[in-house]
C-alpha cells in the first residue's frame, strides 16, 4: 500500500513554506508528517461566507463588513491609538489600532473602502473592532467572499495561523490524490454509521458555509466523531492485540491439588466475603493456564484485597514456585509483609524483605536465599526488580495500588520475572475503581475482576463538610473520640505542591494538637522521615499506642488501623475525590461507626462545593471516580497528569464516551474479520509510540 506520497510518512518540510525551523516549530506541535497535519484539527471556526450590514452587528459576532472610512484621527487617551470610522449606510463601525505603522495610517484615509473582518465589541460612540484583519479595496472591486468556513487552530509559539491554513490547504490537495489510505472498510463504515475518512477530514478543515457551528465547535459533529472513533479504535486495538499475544506466551500453569490456599483460607478470623471468593476462583482458574495470567483486581478501599492476594500467592508456593508481592510505598509493603506473615508463616512457608533500604550483608543473604529458592514468598518496593535480584523459579507477581503504571511498566515487571521461556504470573490490584470508559482505552490489555463487596458488618462513614473556622469544634471531637478508646487520623494538606513544605505544616499542626490535646498521645507521620521511623510510628499507632496520628497524604492508601474511627482532613477541597475518597477509606474498617470531617478553608468554588457534595453523599467508590472523571479529566483520576499517558490527538473520553461501545464491537469484528487492517490503524494513530503494540 506504502508508495513514496504516502502521507504518514511524508515530512512535513516537503510542504511549500516550510524550512527545517518551522520545521521543528511544528514538532512541538505535534506535526511531523503531511497526515499530522491532516489531524492537527480546528479548535474553532470563522464565519467569513457572507457581508454583514454593519447596522446588523452584534457584541461578540465575529463577522465580515465592508465599509468607507469617514474618518481616522489619532487619539491620545491612556495609550496612544489609530481610529479609524467606517460606514456602510447601515451604521458605523470604529476600527481601533494600538499597534500600527505610518504607512497603515496613512493607507486608510477618508473616503477609501476597506473589507474588515474582526470580533465586535461595544465601544464609546460606535462599536468596535480592536485590531481587526483588513483589506483595502480599489474602486468598484469586491473580491470573493469565502465558500466555506474558516478553521482556527491551536497554533504555538513562532507558527502562525496563516502558516497552518496553508499547509493545511496544501496537505487537503494532496488527500485529493488519494493518499491516505481508509483502514475502515465499507461494511464497518455502514455497520458504524460512520463518513469515510476523507470526507471527513475534508469537512473538518473547511467546512461548508451552512455547517453546524455548534456541533462542531463542540467537537461533536459526526465528521469529528468519525475522526473519534478510529484513534479510539487504534488504542483499544493495540491493547487487545497485546492480551492476545500474552496468550501466546508461555508460563508455568500452576495447577490445584495441594491444600495450601484451603489451609490459609480456614486458617483466618473471619469468613471470605462471596465476592473475596469468587474473585480468587477466577483468579486460580488463570494460574491454571498455560499463558502468563494479566488481572487487574479492582475492589473499593477496605473490600479484602490482600487476602485474596494471599490465597492466589499459596497456590503459587503449592506448586513450588516463588511469589513477589510489591507495593509502591514502604509504609504499605511493610503492612503487606505483616499479613503475608502473620498467614503464611504458621504454615511453614518462609516470607522474606526486601526494600531499598536493605543494603549489605542482609540484602546478599535475601538475594541467595531467593535465588536459591529457600524464600517462597518476598514482599518490597520497586527494589524487588533491580538487576541483581534473581529469583529461583518466579511463579507470580502481585502488585499493589498500581494504577500509576502504564502498560509498559506493567511488560517490563513480566519480563524481569522471565525465566527461560516462562514468564511469571501477574496480578495487579487497585483501590481507584476504574470507570469503564478508562479501562478500554487503557486497561484492555489486562483480565479484569471486581469485588463488588464489602466484609460484613461495616458501617458506612458519616462524612461531614466544615468550615476551617469551626476548628474547635473539631478538635472537640477529637478529644471524644479518643476519650472513648478510639483513635484518629489529622491529614494535612497544603496547598503547595512542594512536599517539604507540607511536612512543615505537618509538623506545626502536631505541635498545635499537642499542645491543646496534652492528654493524648499525638504522633506524625511524613514523607520526609525515615522508613524506619514510619514504620515505627505505624506500628505504635496499630498497637493503639497512639491516639492521633498527624500525617500528610503518605497514608493516603492501604494503611489498615480498624479501632481508628475519626478522620479529620485539612484543605479538602483541594483534593481530587478518589483521593478523598482513599483517605476516608483509613477509618470505617472495623466495626465502628466512623467519620470523616472535611476541613475547608472559605469561600468555595461552585467546583469545589460540588465536589464536595460528592464525597458526602456517596461512598461508593465507583460512582466517586466517575465523578472525579467528569469534573477532572482521566488523568487525575488516574494521577497520569504528569506521565502523559492518556494523550489523544482528537478523541476525548469524556465527549466521546458513547462511541466506546461501538469502539470495542467494531475492534472485535476487526480482529476477527479484517486482522489484516489492525496494524496500519494501530500504526496510523499510535505510531512511534506503540512500542508496546510490537512485543
Ligand atoms: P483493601 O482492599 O483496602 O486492601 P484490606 O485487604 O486491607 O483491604 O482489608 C481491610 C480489612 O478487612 C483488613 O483488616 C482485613 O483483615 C479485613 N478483611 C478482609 N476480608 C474480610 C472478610 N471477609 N471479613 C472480615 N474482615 C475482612
Ligand atoms: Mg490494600
Amino acid at each position: 500500500m506504502k508508495n513514496d506520497t504516502a502521507l504518514d510518512t511524508l515530512p512535513v518540510i516537503t510542504l511549500r513554506g516550510v524550512g527545517p525551523r518551522s520545521a521543528a516549530r511544528l514538532a512541538v506541535l505535534g506535526i511531523e508528517t503531511v497526515q499530522d497535519v491532516l489531524f492537527h484539527l480546528p479548535r474553532r471556526y470563522e464565519d467569513r461566507t457572507r457581508v454583514t450590514p454593519i447596522g446588523a452587528l452584534r457584541f461578540g459576532d465575529h463577522a465580515v463588513v465592508e465599509g468607507e472610512v469617514e474618518l481616522a484621527q489619532l487619539a491620545y487617551g491612556r495609550r496612544r491609538s489609530l481610529l479609524v470610522r467606517v460606514s456602510d449606510g447601515s451604521g458605523a463601525l470604529t476600527l481601533r489600532f494600538f499597534h500600527f505603522s505610518k504607512a497603515q495610517q496613512q493607507n486608510m484615509v477618508r473616503g477609501c473602502r476597506l473589507r474588515i473582518y474582526g470580533e465586535v465589541r461595544k465601544g464609546p460612540a460606535t462599536p468596535e473592532m480592536v485590531h481587526p484583519e483588513y483589506q483595502r479595496l480599489a474602486e468598484g472591486e469586491s473580491p470573493q467572499v469565502e465558500d466555506r468556513l474558516t478553521a482556527v487552530y491551536p497554533t504555538t509559539e513562532g507558527v502562525h495561523q496563516l502558516t497552518l491554513r496553508k499547509l493545511s490547504d496544501q496537505a487537503l490537495q494532496l488527500l485529493e490524490q488519494d493518499c491516505l489510505p481508509e483502514w475502515l472498510s465499507a461494511e464497518l463504515l455502514s455497520t458504524h454509521q460512520l463518513v469515510d475518512l476523507h470526507t471527513a477530514l475534508r469537512y473538518v478543515h473547511r467546512p461548508p458555509a451552512d455547517a453546524q457551528l455548534e456541533a462542531l465547535e463542540a467537537g461533536v459533529h459526526p465528521t469529528q466523531r468519525r475522526l473519534a472513533f478510529e484513534e479510539l479504535l487504534a488504542h483499544h486495538l493495540s491493547l487487545r492485540r497485546l492480551r492476545e499475544r500474552a496468550r501466546r506466551l508461555r508460563a508455568v500453569s500452576l495447577r490445584p491439588g495441594g491444600e495450601l490456599t484451603e489451609r490459609l483460607i480456614g486458617s483466618l478470623p473471619f469468613r471470605l466475603t462471596t465476592a473475596q471468593r469468587r474473585v480468587i476462583d477466577e483468579l486460580l482458574q488463570d494460574l491454571a493456564q498455560t499463558h502468563p495470567m494479566m488481572r487487574l483486581v479492582q475492589g473499593d478501599v477496605g473490600s479484602g484485597k490482600t487476602v485474596v492476594a494471599a490465597a492466589t500467592a499459596a497456590r503459587a508456593v503449592d506448586n513450588g514456585c516463588q511469589v513477589a508481592v510489591m507495593a509502591p510505598t514502604e509504609l504499605l509493603a511493610d503492612q503487606h509483609l505483616q499479613n503475608f506473615t502473620a498467614w503464611f508463616e504458621p504454615l511453614g512457608i518462609r516470607v522474606g524483605w526486601l526494600s531499598g533500604k536493605v543494603k549489605g550483608k542482609a540484602r546478599a543473604v535475601v538475594l541467595d536465599e531467593l535465588a536459591g529458592g529457600g524464600l517462597q514468598i518476598v514482599v518490597g518496593t520497586h527494589a524487588l526488580f533491580q538487576q541483581d535480584v534473581v529469583f529461583h523459579q518466579l511463579g507470580l507477581i502481585v502488585i499493589d495500588e498500581q494504577h500509576r503504571f502504564g502498560v509498559h511498566q506493567r511488560l517490563a515487571l513480566r519480563d524481569k520475572g522471565r525465566a527461560g521461556a516462562l514468564l511469571p504470573h501477574q496480578l495487579i490490584m487497585t483501590a481507584t475503581p476504574i470507570p469503564r470508559t478508562l479501562a478500554m482505552t487503557l486497561y484492555a490489555d489486562l483480565d479484569t475482576s471486581v469485588i463488588d463487596e464489602l466484609p460484613p458488618g461495616r458501617i458506612p462513614v458519616q462524612t461531614v463538610v466544615i468550615p476551617d473556622s469551626r476548628r474547635d469544634e473539631v478538635i472537640q471531637r477529637v478529644r471524644d473520640a479518643c476519650r472513648d478508646g478510639r483513635q484518629a487520623y489529622w491529614v494535612c494538606t497544603l496547598i503547595e505542591e512542594s512536599e517539604s513544605l507540607q511536612c512543615e505544616a505537618a509538623e506545626e499542626t502536631a505541635r498545635l494538637l499537642t499542645e491543646t490535646l496534652p492528654e493524648l498521645r499525638v504522633a506524625l507521620v511524613h514523607g520526609r522521615m525515615k522508613e524506619a521511623d514510619k514504620a515505627h510510628c505505624m506500628a505504635a499507632f496499630k498497637a493503639a499506642d497512639i491516639d492521633l496520628l498527624v500525617a500528610t497524604t503518605v497514608i493516603e492508601v492501604g494503611v489498615d488501623v480498624p479501632n481508628a474511627s475519626l478522620m479529620i482532613i485539612e484543605n479538602a477541597e483541594r483534593l481530587g475525590l478518589s483521593q478523598l475518597h482513599q483517605l476516608r477509606g483509613r477509618v470505617g474498617r472495623g466495626a465502628l461507626q466512623s467519620s470523616c470531617v472535611l476541613m475547608y478553608r472559605g469561600p468555595l468554588s461552585q467546583m469545589a462545593r460540588k465536589r464536595l457534595a460528592v464525597i458526602r453523599e456517596t461512598g461508593d467508590g465507583f460512582e466517586i471516580a466517575r465523578h472525579d472523571l467528569e469534573l477532572r479529566g482521566p488523568g487525575e483520576v488516574l494521577g497520569t497528569r504528569q506521565t502523559g499517558m492518556v494523550q489523544f490527538r482528537i478523541a476525548d473520553l469524556i465527549r466521546d464516551q458513547a462511541l466506546l461501545d461501538k469502539v470495542e464491537q467494531a475492534a472485535g469484528y476487526l480482529l476477527e474479520c479484517e486482522p489484516q487492517n489492525v496494524q496500519p490503524i494501530v500504526r496510523r494513530w499510535l505510531g512511534k509510540s506503540v512500542r508496546y503494540g510490537e512485543v
